[in-house]
């Protein structure tokens, strides 16, 4: 770790995914989607903030031409519980009509800005839309969402590092963990 997010970690109670297993499993999904879109030109909709690094790695493994739409989406108000309303910033020119688009997010916890959000994309008519995150809750979901690939399925805990946050913080940790319910900072 570099030594900059020491005093940081120590606000985790535990880490659950390290640099290099997150590292590992990107490198996978992307050649799995390197196999599957090749010879096209994908239009990734990538959900900020917390899935900043996720795409950034993700994005820098593909081999096929990308075009990038970034969205803020958050059913969340600062804590650890959701509010069940998803707000989206839709950009004024967003057009994937005929376009194969590539859905990220980091993770899939009730379902509902994932549903919310494929639910407009599709009614703009791409040619095909695979939805792909990097954390999926192993937990009942309020709104079904048919993903193509999960990096890693995880208990139903809340998580921070690797561009998620809490209360903003904790997003420029490289590992993913479970905070500490009394952080020393
Ligand atoms: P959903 O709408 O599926 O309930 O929630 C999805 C969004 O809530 C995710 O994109 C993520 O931004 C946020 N979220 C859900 N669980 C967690 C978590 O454990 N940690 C953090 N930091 N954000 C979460
Ligand atoms: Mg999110």
């Amino acid at each position: 770790m570099p030594s900059s997010v020491t005093g940081v970690i120590q606000d985790l109670e535990r880490i659950l995914l390290t640099p290099a297993q997150i590292s590992e499993r990107v490198d996978a999904m992307a050649a799995r989607l390197n196999a599957e879109l090749a010879g096209k030109v994908v239009t990734v909709v990538a959900l900020m903030d917390g899935g900043l690094f996720f795409v950034a790695d993700l994005l820098r493994r593909l081999e096929m031409p990308v075009r990038l739409y970034t969205l803020s989406a958050s059913s969340y108000q600062g804590g650890t519980t959701t509010t069940g309303e998803v707000k989206v910033n839709w950009p004024a020119n967003f057009d994937i009509r005929d376009q194969d688009v590539l859905l990220l997010d980091d993770i899939l916890d009730t379902g509902l800005t994932l549903s919310a959000i494929c639910e407009r994309l599709l009614a703009q008519q791409p040619a095909s839309l695979r939805t792909c995150v990097l954390l999926s809750k192993r937990r009942e979901r309020l709104r079904e969402v048919a993903l193509d690939d999960a990096g890693f399925e995880i208990g139903d805990e809340f998580v921070v590092g690797y561009g998620m946050d809490y209360q903003g913080r904790f997003r420029n940790l490289p590992c993913i963990g479970i905070l500490n319910p009394n952080p020393a900072s």
